[in-house]
């Protein structure tokens, strides 16, 4: 009998991840990654039985179209042509109009380029590699699965904008929210670890990676998440801002910066960068403070109370609290962050259990925290989106 493998690509503007999942085991038989597109050093690399290949890419032409050439000869060369069952793609947003994953058609692709409108730096990087993939594997379903799917549960008092309601007509502006196959898997996740049936179940998880969100699951719905219209509202991360007052744009905008700097500086120059004026990486962070930099230590201070007053006001969509989960790079390997967001929730009942928060890292799960106010946990589950992606094709199949 042939493998269930499906191939999960995630098209960034100048990237393209890849990874042949075993959709039963979960297993990540092969994983890659495009880099540098649009560039002459575009390469691609991946990792297969531990070992890493890495090659150049052709300079000239559509590197998302090349990449997925190279990935065709790949997987014919590893003798997993006929194991591959379906594609399934990351798309980043799905407007109200996909509330689930869908099978990818001319229509389907369509929408997912005029919702490019709403998504500009995401959609139509998705769609290139979507078109490139149906082109090099003409003969597999393709499935997009979608980063804004799981939220489409909240409550419209969730999503509502204070703002003219017009501008929800006209232009559809609400919360969308972000990162929704991680909150989707890790809720899953944790109530098969604490033997919960998860439609009775109430979770905050909380993904802290380069990007970072929190979640309110309620008996499986997502029912608010802090990313937003765009996914730079919300908790402070890498090099996004997170929410601030939105009188500033206009007070820089007044000094004379532009709408692309004003812009650039909130994405890309904010968060852990913009604060430690060191690195937009938490492990960066964490070592500087080590070393006694006080903007390492301020940037750490800010995240983590952040994301502490984020997780209290996660409590009010909830009915029922079983426990925070803790995911992405951060959340799942660092016991120092953990640990001080836990801090700032004592007032909720949480005691940190340090040995329970230093071995649940580096790919292990655990309790790190309990609250006897609360009857709650705090736990870590590590994520796995390509996972996710691959079990939604196959159910589709
Ligand atoms: P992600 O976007 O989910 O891949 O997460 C990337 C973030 O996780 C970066 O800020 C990393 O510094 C952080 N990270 C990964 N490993 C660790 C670690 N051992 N301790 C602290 N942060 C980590």
């Amino acid at each position: 009998m042939s493998n269930s493998y499906v191939l999960v690509i995630n098209s960034g503007s100048s990237s393209l991840k890849f990874a042949i999942i075993d959709s039963v085991s979960g297993d990540a038989i092969v994983s890659g990654l495009g880099e540098c597109f649009g560039l002459p050093e575009a390469t691609i690399s991946w990792k297969f039985n531990g070992e890493k290949t890495q090659e150049a890419i052709e300079a000239q032409g559509n590197h998302h179209q090349h990449a997925i050439k190279r990935l065709v000869t790949l997987i014919e060369s590893l003798g997993f042509t006929n194991d591959i069952v379906a594609v399934g793609h990351r798309v980043v947003h799905g407007g109200e109009k996909f509330t689930s994953t869908v099978k990818i058609d001319n229509q389907v692709l369509t929408e997912i380029e005029r919702l490019s409108d709403l998504a500009p730096l995401h959609n139509p990087a998705g769609a290139k590699g979507i078109e490139a993939a149906i082109e090099a594997f003409p003969n597999l379903p393709q499935f997009a699965v979608f980063d804004t799917a799981f939220h489409q549960t909240m409550p419209t008092k969730a999503f509502t904008a204070g703002i003219d309601k017009d501008l929800y007509t006209e232009y559809g502006i609400r919360r969308y929210g972000f990162h929704g196959t991680s909150h989707f898997y890790v809720s899953r996740q944790a109530a098969k670890i604490l033997d919960i049936p998860v439609e009775k179940s109430g979770f905050i998880t909380v993904h802290l990676g380069n990007g970072a969100s929190v979640c309110a699951v309620q008996n499986g719905k997502s029912k608010d998440t802090s990313m937003g219209f765009t996914p730079l509202a919300g908790l402070m991360m890498g090099t996004r801002s997170g929410d601030i007052d939105p009188g500033i744009l206009e007070f820089l905008m007044k000094k004379g910066w532009s709408q692309d700097q004003v812009f650039d500086m909130l994405n890309k120059k904010s968060g852990f960068l913009g604060v430690s004026h060191i690195t937009s990486d938490a492990r960066g962070i964490l070592e500087a403070m080590e070393q006694g930099h006080e903007d390492a230590k301020l940037a750490f201070e800010v995240f983590t109370y952040r994301v502490a007053k984020y997780i209290a006001s996660y409590l009010i969509p909830l009915t029922s609290l079983d426990a925070i989960v803790f995911t992405g790079g951060i959340g799942e390997n660092s016991n120092i962050i953990r640990e001080e967001i836990l801090n700032n929730l004592s007032l909720l009942g949480f005691v940190v259990d340090s040995e329970g928060n230093d071995k649940a890292r580096f790919g292990n799960e655990g309790i790190i925290a309990r609250s006897e106010l609360l009857g709650a946990v705090a736990m870590v589950v590590p994520t796995n989106e390509e996972l996710v992606i691959a079990r939604e094709c196959v159910e589709r199949l």
